[in-house]
């Protein structure tokens, strides 16, 4: 077996037994390979073993990709992870299932736009920037009600929110905060935990972790 297929088998099995722990019923999160910098050919055995959720942050990688993977196979699903910027929205649209990186008006508008014209759907997160870092993307904890009512006003499938806590800190104060804020504003889904983290996502519900590293390795640049 390849090795992508068995940590991911791995993941799967630290994720059921955590949920047994926390007893926790009717709750099965979604684990999203993040596939970036990976050629197809590495992430190959993942979808032959019948994995669906995959991640990418790039358009134009995604788009290479994935357009022959997706065409031959239409339960595959393709998460934006990465910072979306409004000219790469039609790209963005037509490659792409769910995008996590909505964080400003201007963007929600014109991926509207792109959903009337290709007749698609895509669900979409809203991403938090829950520690106000600078170099970081995401709407500010104090806007995020507004945003995400702006959103549902031009019809975009909000689904939930996102976040990527800062580094070097303990991820789960910030889980939390994205947990209740999204219960708060009766959103159904939560889109949090990476690599080192997912484990304590789970406490908190969030049903779409992000995990890449952990499978496909460590990534070159
Ligand atoms: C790269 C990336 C991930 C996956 O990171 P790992 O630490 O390798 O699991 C998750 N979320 C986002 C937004 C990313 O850019």
């Amino acid at each position: 077996m390849h090795e992508t297929v068995t940590n991911l088998i791995q993941i799967h099995s630290e994720i059921k037994e955590k949920i047994q722990k926390l007893k926790y019923s009717n709750y099965n999160p979604i684990v999203i390979a993040v596939s970036k910098t990976f050629d197809i050919n590495h992430i190959s055995h993942l979808i032959n073993f019948g994995h669906l959720h995959y991640g990418e942050n790039k358009v134009q990688e995604a788009l290479e990709k994935w357009t022959v993977p997706k065409n031959e196979n239409s339960l595959i699903k393709l998460h934006m992870v990465g910072k979306l910027q409004t000219n790469k929205v039609k790209s963005a649209v037509k490659i792409f299932d769910y995008i996590h990186s909505v964080d400003n008006i201007k963007l929600a508008k014109k991926i509207a736009s792109e959903n009337i014209k290709q007749k698609k759907n895509v669900k979409i997160f809203i991403q938090v920037n829950l520690a106000d870092e600078e170099q970081k993307s995401g709407v500010s904890y104090s806007k995020v009600s507004e945003l995400v009512s702006l959103c549902k006003s031009i019809n975009l499938d909000i689904i939930g929110l996102m976040c990527l806590p800062p580094f070097n800190e303990d991820s789960e104060k910030f889980f939390s905060k994205l947990k209740l804020l999204n219960d708060e504003l009766n959103l159904k889904n939560l889109s949090m935990g990476m690599s080192d983290d997912y484990i304590s996502a789970l406490k908190y519900k969030s049903n779409y972790l992000r995990i890449g590293s952990k499978i496909f390795g460590v990534r070159g640049s």
